[in-house]
């Protein structure tokens, strides 16, 4: 094997650099040399490696401070972690991305690698996590308002309560998995045009946890968990709309031998108002007013979330126009101001009349008052030219 180059030079840094200068050179350096910039590139690939192997000693205050008094003897030969699998100079991309995965975190441009983030196995045993739960809620209007507290009863996995979610029965414990040795992970080396590459899989026999159970739990099968129910009360905010996703986490189901419980997730849906239409935060009412009440004014109430408001009409009021109740609306979700409630005004034309009350509109029909106002009919024109706009 060829002679190793000094990690610090490899990164570009100095010897007394501190551990954010560290990674921010690592960073650059795995940015300029990565695979999916640098397609088909040997070197790059080799330069991609020499830099995570580098970055993985000098990140580790433990290992650097070896390396700093014995070089590589003094990291590469020690026993355990990752420090053995770099002697052989085989590191997998794979292990790259996910030892390293948090450096790109953020940084997008990398989406054709797969290895991000998943993080489940880092350094060794993987713990199981519990699958999410979704759940739809159906609103009113006034729990949209006010916010609300609703209960479920959700069926999911919880903890066999027979091992304490063990998985093992009576007090007989795990052991180390013969396969994996309880590392939770097998390496297979291959010959490659470029050396030896090891490529590192979940253990099938533990999972990837490292230790299997001696004698499983006749509850649960050696399962940790059975389907079972619990109750869970969730809090919705004021303001909420449907299509919003609210998520509790840690109330899904239970991971498998006692690993990390999934998330509820909610699902908003609105149940619709008889006579109220929602905008956003304000609400919508189409008020319908009668010939008289629109000619010589008068009250007339409105629904409102709770109840009803009793609204002043001007005489002389004009369809098409718009009253509004200020902080009649919603709440904002996020708890800046509150909509308006806007009313509609329509005027209602009676469809059939008496013969007093045809003479009478009849006797209307040259009064000038009668006659529609021009400013109006101007106004009316521009309303409609800006609502197309
Ligand atoms: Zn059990
Ligand atoms: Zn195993």
């Amino acid at each position: 094997m060829a002679t190793k180059r000094d990690y610090y030079e490899v990164l570009g840094v100095d010897k007394n650099a501190s551990a954010d200068e560290i990674k921010k050179a690592y960073r650059k350096k795995a940015i300029q040399y990565h695979p999916d910039k640098n397609p088909g590139d040997k070197e790059a690939e080799e330069k991609f490696k020499e830099a995570a192997e580098a970055y993985e000693v000098l990140s580790n205050p433990d290992k650097r401070a070896r390396y700093d008094q014995f070089g590589h003897e003094g990291v590469n030969g020690g026993a355990g972690g990752f420090g053995g699998g770099f002697s052989g100079g085989s590191m997998s991309m794979d292990d790259i991305f996910s030892m390293f995965g948090d450096i790109f975190g953020g940084h997008t441009g990398f989406g054709g690698f797969g290895g991000f983030g998943r993080g489940s196995s880092q350094g060794g045993q993987r713990k199981f996590r519990g699958s999410d739960l979704r759940v739809k809620v159906k609103l009113s209007l006034k729990d949209i308002a006010y916010g609300t507290t609703k209960k479920f009863k959700l069926k999911k996995y919880v903890p066999c309560s027979h091992c304490h979610g063990t998985g093992a029965e009576g007090n007989s414990g795990t052991e180390v998995c013969p396969t994996c040795k309880g590392s939770g992970h097998i390496l297979r080396t291959q010959q490659s045009i470029f050396g030896m590459m090891q490529t590192q899989s979940v253990c099938p026999q533990c999972n990837g946890e490292g230790r299997i159970i001696k004698n499983k739990c006749k509850e649960c099968g050696g399962e940790g968990i059975v389907y079972g129910e619990e109750v869970v009360e969730v809090k919705i905010p004021a303001g909420v709309a449907g299509g919003m996703q609210l998520s509790m986490s840690g109330k899904g189901n239970a991971g498998r031998h006692n690993g990390v419980n999934g998330d509820l997730l909610i699902q908003i849906e609105e149940e619709p108002h008889p006579e109220l239409i929602r905008d956003e935060n304000d609400l919508i009412y189409n008020l319908l007013l009668d010939i008289p009440t629109a000619t010589l004014g008068g009250t007339v109430e409105v629904p409102t979330i709770d109840s009803r408001a009793k609204v002043k009409i001007e005489p002389g009021t004009q369809p098409g126009k718009v009253l509004r109740l200020r902080g009649k609306g919603l709440p904002s979700v996020n708890g800046y101001g509150t909509g308006d409630l806007l009313i509609n005004v329509s005027v209602y034309i009676p469809e059939t009349l008496s013969r007093e009350e045809k003479n009478a509109i009849e006797s209307f029909k040259d009064s000038p008052n009668f006659k529609p106002n021009p400013s109006i009919k101007e106004k009316i024109f521009h309303k409609f030219r800006n609502f197309f706009d």
